[in-house]
C-alpha cells in the first residue's frame, strides 16, 4: 500500500483525496500555488509544498515542480484529482518513471481514451454502441459536407482532443458546415494544441447517461450503474443524479455489463467513466474519462462505497474490494455543483467569503473547502462546493436537496445556489422529463 500521497490538485477534490487518505492511515502532501496558501486542504494536510505562482501552467500543471515536491517530502504516490494533469498521459508516464505510483490508469490507457477518435474505434471493437459519425478524422470542408449529407443534418463537429465542452460546433445545413468546421478547428487548436476534428450525428433530445466502471488492471472489472447528467449548460454538467429516472434495473445491468466487459478486456486499472447519449432506448458512446469524475459522490451514496479509497487500493496493486453481486443500488442521490458565479449570466464571482454555513442532517454531504474569511482566488475553476443528498427514493432526494439548499449560507460572493433551488422545485425536473437541451431552454425563458 502507498504510504504518502501528494495531492496534485486543489479545492474540494484536494480535500476529498485527503479525507480518503486519512481514513486509510496514509499521509498527505498538499502541493499548492501561492494563491492557495490559505486553502482548507493545505491547512489539513500533513505537509505542504508551494509549487509555484497562481497561473496553473506554473503550478498545478508544473510537472518538474510536482516530481520535485515528491522527492523533497518522500511522497510515494500522486493523486491527480480531476482536471489539471489527471488525463495527461505524459504526466502519468513520468510519475511511474520516477518509481512513484500514479493513482489512476496506465499512461497507455489515458492516451488511448484521450483521443476521442481512437477511443470510439476501441469501444466499437469491444462491442460498445457508438454515435454514428465519420470514420476517423475529417480533414477538409468538402469531406465534412459529404459526410454530413451522407448521414443527414444536424451534425456536430468535435475536437479529437476536446474536453470541458469546448471545441464542439453544430451545423444544421450545408450553409452552416464551412463555418462550423473552421471554428471547431480553430477552437480545438487554441484550446488543446491539436486541430484534429471528427463528425457525429447531432442527437435532437438525448439524455447524458454515464456508466461508472472500475478495473483492477488484471482483467477484472465491475460497473457501478449510471449517473444521469442531462442537466447541462454549455455542454457542462450542472446537476447530476443516480440512478437515472429513465433507466430500468434490466437496462442498467445490460449496459453496465457491456462496459465492464469492455474495460476488463482492456485490462483497465482504476476508476473510469463510459459516457453515452441515450435516445429512444438506444445508447451511443461519446467518450471515456480515465479519472474520477466531479459527480462520483452520487454513485458512492447509492452503492455505499468509497471510490477514492478504491482508487488508492487498486493503484497499490490490491484486488477490487467489491464484486458485481455486492453492488446493489440503494435509494437515490442528487448532486448540485455550486459555483461562485453571479446569476443570470454566470459571471465569475471570486472574492472573500464573509459568512459560510454548510447544510447538514440525514443524507446530506457537503464537499467544499469554503470557510468564513476564505478568499476565493480568481485564477481557477469557479466550483466552490458540491452538495450531495441521498434518500430512499427520488422524491425524497429532491425534497432533501431543496431543504438542504435552503440551509446553505454563502455570503460575500455570489453563488449558483438559487439556480439549484429553482431546478429541484421545477415540475419538469421533478417529473424527470428532461434532456441535454432542457436547461439551456429553461434559462433562455428566464427559469420558467
Ligand atoms: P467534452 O469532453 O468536452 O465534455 P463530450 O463528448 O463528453 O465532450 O460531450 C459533452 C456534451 O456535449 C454531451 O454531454 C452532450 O450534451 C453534448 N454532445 C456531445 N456529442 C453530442 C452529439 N453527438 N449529439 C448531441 N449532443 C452532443
Amino acid at each position: 500500500m502507498v504510504s504518502k500521497v501528494l495531492i496534485a490538485n486543489r479545492g474540494e477534490i484536494a480535500l476529498r483525496i485527503q479525507r480518503a487518505c486519512r481514513e486509510m492511515g496514509i499521509q498527505t502532501v498538499a502541493a499548492h500555488s501561492t494563491a492557495d496558501v490559505d486553502a482548507m486542504h493545505v491547512r489539513f494536510a500533513d505537509e505542504s509544498v508551494c509549487i509555484g505562482p497562481p497561473p496553473s501552467p506554473q503550478s498545478y500543471l508544473n510537472i518538474p515542480a510536482l516530481i520535485t515536491a515528491c522527492e523533497i517530502t518522500g511522497a510515494d504516490a500522486i493523486h491527480p484529482g480531476y482536471g489539471f494533469l489527471s488525463e495527461n498521459a505524459h504526466f502519468a508516464q513520468i510519475v511511474e518513471e520516477h518509481d512513484l505510483t500514479f493513482i489512476g490508469p496506465t499512461a497507455e490507457h489515458i492516451r488511448l481514451m484521450g483521443d476521442k477518435i481512437t477511443a470510439k474505434d476501441t469501444m466499437k471493437t469491444l462491442g460498445v454502441p457508438c454515435v454514428p459519425g465519420s470514420e476517423g478524422s475529417v480533414e477538409t470542408v468538402d469531406d465534412a459536407r459529404a459526410i454530413a449529407n451522407g448521414m443527414g443534418y444536424p451534425v456536430i463537429i468535435k475536437a479529437a482532443s476536446g474536453g470541458g465542452g469546448r471545441g464542439m460546433k453544430v451545423a444544421n445545413s450545408d450553409a452552416e458546415i464551412a463555418n462550423a468546421f473552421s471554428s471547431a478547428r480553430s477552437e480545438a487548436k487554441a484550446g488543446f494544441g491539436d486541430d484534429t476534428v471528427y463528425i457525429e450525428k447531432y442527437l435532437g433530445g438525448p439524455r447524458h447517461i454515464e456508466i461508472q466502471v472500475f478495473g483492477d488492471g488484471k482483467g477484472n472489472a465491475v460497473h457501478l450503474g449510471e449517473r444521469d447528467c442531462s442537466l447541462q449548460r454549455r455542454h457542462q454538467k450542472v446537476l447530476e443524479e443516480a440512478p437515472s429516472p429513465v433507466i430500468s434495473p434490466e437496462l442498467r445491468a445490460e449496459i453496465g455489463a457491456t462496459c465492464a466487459k469492455a474495460v476488463a478486456d482492456m485490462n483497465y486499472r482504476g476508476a473510469g467513466t463510459v459516457e453515452f447519449l441515450y435516445e429512444d432506448g438506444g445508447f451511443y458512446f461519446i467518450e471515456m474519462n480515465t479519472r474520477l469524475q466531479v459527480e462520483h459522490p452520487v454513485t458512492e451514496a447509492i452503492f455505499g462505497v468509497d471510490l477514492l479509497q478504491e482508487q488508492i487500493r487498486v493503484a497499490s496493486g490490491l484486488p477490487l474490494s467489491f464484486s458485481q453481486d455486492e453492488l446493489v443500488v440503494n435509494g437515490h442521490a442528487i448532486e448540485a455543483r455550486i459555483t461562485a458565479e453571479s446569476l443570470p449570466n454566470f459571471t465569475p464571482s471570486p472574492g472573500k467569503v464573509t459568512a459560510y454555513h454548510a447544510p447538514g442532517g440525514l443524507g446530506v454531504r457537503m464537499d467544499s473547502g469554503l470557510y468564513a474569511g476564505y478568499s476565493i482566488p480568481p485564477y481557477y475553476d469557479s466550483l466552490i462546493g458540491k452538495l450531495i443528498v441521498h434518500g430512499k427514493d427520488r422524491a425524497t432526494a429532491l425534497r432533501r436537496m431543496d431543504r438542504a439548499l435552503a440551509e446553505m449560507v454563502i455570503e460575500g460572493v455570489e453563488s449558483t445556489t438559487p439556480l439549484h433551488q429553482a431546478l429541484v422545485q421545477d415540475p419538469e425536473v421533478i417529473s424527470g422529463d428532461y434532456n441535454i437541451h432542457w436547461l439551456e431552454k429553461w434559462l433562455e425563458k428566464g427559469g420558467e
